[in-house]
C-alpha cells in the first residue's frame, strides 16, 4: 500500500442550470508532481491506499472520497473531502491551485 502527499488542487469553474457559478475540485496534484483524476483518488483509495493533505507546519489531513460536489444542483462525482480538524489550513478545498 503507498501514501499519496497533496500539495496542490485543481479546480474548474461551472455554471448550473440555473445560473448559478462556482468552482469545484476536479484532480489534485502530489508532491511530486504528478496530477491525479477525482476519480483515480478515488478508485486508489477503494484499492487500500491512502492520501493526505499536506500544508507547511500544519497537520496532515485524510482525504476521503465524497458522493458528489457539495454545492446545490451539482452532479459532479466522484469527489474528495477532508474532515475538518482545528485549523481550516489543510483542508482539501482550501490547497494552492496546480
Ligand atoms: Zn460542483
Amino acid at each position: 500500500m503507498s501514501t499519496y502527499y497533496v500539495t496542490k488542487i485543481r479546480k474548474q469553474s461551472v455554471t448550473n442550470k440555473d445560473g448559478n457559478t462556482h468552482e469545484h475540485i476536479i484532480g489534485v496534484v502530489t508532491k511530486t508532481e504528478a496530477f491525479y483524476t477525482n476519480k483515480e483518488v478515488v478508485d486508489s483509495l477503494d484499492e487500500g491506499h491512502e492520501w493526505y493533505t499536506e500544508v507547511k507546519n500544519e497537520p496532515k489531513a485524510k482525504i476521503k472520497k465524497r458522493g458528489h460536489c457539495p454545492k446545490s444542483n451539482c452532479g459532479h462525482k466522484p469527489y474528495l473531502t477532508t474532515d475538518p480538524d482545528h485549523t481550516t489550513k489543510n483542508n482539501l478545498e482550501n490547497l494552492p491551485r496546480g
